[in-house]
Order: structure tokens, then C-alpha cells, then sequence
């Protein structure tokens, strides 16, 4: 069994991705930027937004953090947002979800204009990318796939089998790995994987095991602690686990610990390759944001368009 090092080859991006925006200073242009909406004051996403943070300053990206209190009106974020779209020296940007209850995350995304949508989560983004049409992808999904290539895990003709259906995770892995390659924008290298047969479950998939255990690869992507089991996974199956879950714990400093959605320590000896939590899909999730800000700036500053 050989464990995906997400972090290590989250660095290995950020790390190249420190080099090129050097050269570009170096060479006389500005930095990429990023900015970055919150809306309220949820402990999860001021987390996420932190560690989002301090990965773009490590690689020279500018970030510009917009915080909202929790009361403002839809209207006013849709103004934001629009302020940002029209922003010549914002390359890219991201509305931190969840949003609060009475703003709707539809319509929030959907005014997001795809040229500067780096986590790739909008309707349009997510549209063209089906078409095979240039478009930043869903970070994590788009994480994922460069975690294989990183391990020349090949997923031709492969059953894949994606546990989740949400429009973030479950729902575009299961797009990008169902489609003949393509490039979505240059050195968007993951885009040569796909060509797989992919099955989706859900909450109301029956004999979710016995479908697992057809599978060359299980994508777990559903917010349940120990949901995939040894007895649920073929030998020599890739195992990738997207879940983040707090556990209780009082010998962890900040009294829970992080659980994916596999039984660890059952799962893996049956594995070939399998993710740990954390250190698996979470650093390529933010290694991806920071390649599709990169990318943005690319697509501005040295004019490679996407049309
Ligand atoms: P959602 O809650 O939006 O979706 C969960 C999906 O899993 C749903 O489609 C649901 O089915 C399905 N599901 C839930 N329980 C079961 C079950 N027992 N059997 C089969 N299917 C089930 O979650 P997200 O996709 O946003 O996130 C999933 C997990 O990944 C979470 O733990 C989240 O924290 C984590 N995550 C991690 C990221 C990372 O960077 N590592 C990034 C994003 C998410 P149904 O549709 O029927 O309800």
C-alpha cells in the first residue's frame, strides 16, 4: 500500500508556482491577486479562509480578504460581487461557502463572471467544462486528478466509483473523469486523465458495497465518518477520501481530531494507494486554487485567453 501524498505534492505545485510568479516580478510585472469574500463568522470557513491565505502569501500571490457581516443583504454581496468582476487588478476571486441562510448561493455564483471563477464552481464554469470548453475547474475534483497523475495512476477505462453528488465535489469528479482528456487552459496538465467508466451513489444508492467493490477506484466524497469499509473495497483498489469530519477528542490540542469518510486503518491494507486525513485531498484543494489564480493572471497579464 503506498500513501497519496497530498501535501508533499501540494508543495511541489506551490513550490513551482513560487518560481514562475519570482519570474514575472523579476521581470517587471505585478503579482497575481487573488481576493477572497466571507460573508459572517463561521469558525470552519474563517479556518479555510486563513489557511487559504497564508498559502497564497507563501507563493507571492496578493490576497485581498472582503468580509461581510452575516446581516448584509444578497443585494449588496451580487454588488460585490460585480465590483470584482469589473476589478482590472483582481485576477481571480471566491465567495466562501456556506453562505448565510436567507442569501442564495445560486445566484451568488452565477454572477460570478468564469474568467475570474479560480474555484470553478460556477454554472457557467461548470457547463463549459462538461462541453470540454476552456473553464476553471472544481478545485477539489481538479486536486484529486493531479494527486493521480503526481502518482501515474492512469484512469482509462477504469470503474471509478464516486460516493457524493454535490455540485462542489461528487457531481464534477464524476464529469472529469467520464470525458475523453482535453486541455482546459495550457499547463493544465490534469485535464489528460478521464476515459473512465464512473458510477455515482448517494444517500439512495442500494447495495452501495457490492458497487464498491467493482471498483478499480472509490472517490468517497460524502461527509460521513467511516462510511466505505474493508469489506466494501476490492484488493489493490485506489482509495481516495475527500471527507473532512471533526471527532471529539480530548488528547487532540483543540479537543477534536480530523476523520475522512474511510475506515483507515481496515481500508488501507487492502489498498494500492490510498489518501490519509488530513494530509491527502485538503492541501490539493488550495494548491489548485492558487494553479487557477496563476492561471487567470496567465490569461490576463501574458494573454493567453480563454475564449
Ligand atoms: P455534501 O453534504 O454536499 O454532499 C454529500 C454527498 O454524499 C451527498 O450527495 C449525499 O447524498 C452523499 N452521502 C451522504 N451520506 C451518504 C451515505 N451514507 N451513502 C452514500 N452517499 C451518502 O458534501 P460535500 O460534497 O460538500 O463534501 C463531502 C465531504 O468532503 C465533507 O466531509 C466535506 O467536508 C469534504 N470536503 C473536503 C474538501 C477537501 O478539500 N478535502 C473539499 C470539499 C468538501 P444525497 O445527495 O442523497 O444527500
Amino acid at each position: 500500500m503506498i500513501l497519496l501524498d497530498g501535501k508533499k505534492v501540494a508543495q511541489e505545485i506551490r513550490s513551482k508556482l513560487r518560481d514562475s510568479v519570482t519570474f514575472n516580478i523579476e521581470k517587471g510585472l505585478r503579482a497575481p491577486k487573488l481576493a477572497i469574500v466571507i460573508v459572517g463568522h463561521n469558525p470552519a470557513s474563517e479556518t479555510y479562509v486563513a489557511n487559504k491565505i497564508k498559502a497564497c502569501q507563501e507563493v507571492g500571490i496578493e490576497v485581498e480578504k472582503i468580509v461581510m457581516e452575516e446581516s448584509i443583504k444578497e443585494r449588496e454581496l451580487l454588488a460585490m460581487v460585480r465590483r470584482l468582476n469589473r476589478d482590472k487588478s483582481v485576477d481571480g476571486f471566491i465567495v466562501q461557502l456556506p453562505l448565510p441562510e436567507h442569501i442564495s448561493e445560486a445566484k451568488v455564483l452565477t454572477a460570478i463572471d468564469f474568467r475570474k471563477d479560480v474555484d470553478g464552481l460556477t454554472p457557467m464554469s461548470m457547463g463549459r467544462a462538461i462541453q470540454g470548453l476552456p473553464a476553471f475547474r472544481s478545485a477539489t475534483p481538479s486536486g484529486i486528478l493531479e494527486l493521480l497523475q503526481a502518482y501515474a495512476i492512469p484512469t482509462e477505462g477504469k470503474h471509478v466509483v464516486v460516493i457524493g453528488r454535490s455540485n462542489i465535489v461528487g457531481k464534477p469528479m464524476a464529469m472529469m473523469l467520464m470525458q475523453r482528456p482535453y486541455l482546459s487552459l495550457p499547463n493544465m496538465s490534469a485535464s489528460a486523465l478521464g476515459d473512465a467508466t464512473v458510477t455515482v451513489c448517494h444517500s439512495k444508492t442500494r447495495r452501495l458495497g457490492a458497487i464498491c467493490r467493482t471498483a478499480d477506484i472509490i472517490i468517497v466524497a460524502a461527509g460521513s465518518p467511516k462510511l466505505l469499509k474493508a469489506n466494501m473495497v476490492k484488493e489493490g483498489a485506489v482509495v481516495i477520501d475527500v471527507g473532512i469530519n471533526r471527532m471529539d477528542d480530548a488528547s487532540f490540542p483543540r479537543g477534536y481530531r480530523l476523520v475522512g469518510d474511510v475506515d483507515f486503518e481496515a481500508v488501507a491494507p487492502k489498498c494500492s494507494y490510498i489518501t490519509p486525513v488530513p494530509g491527502g485531498v485538503g492541501p490539493m484543494t488550495i494548491a489548485m486554487l492558487l494553479k487557477q489564480t496563476s492561471l487567470a493572471y496567465s490569461a490576463k497579464v501574458l494573454g493567453l485567453k480563454m475564449k
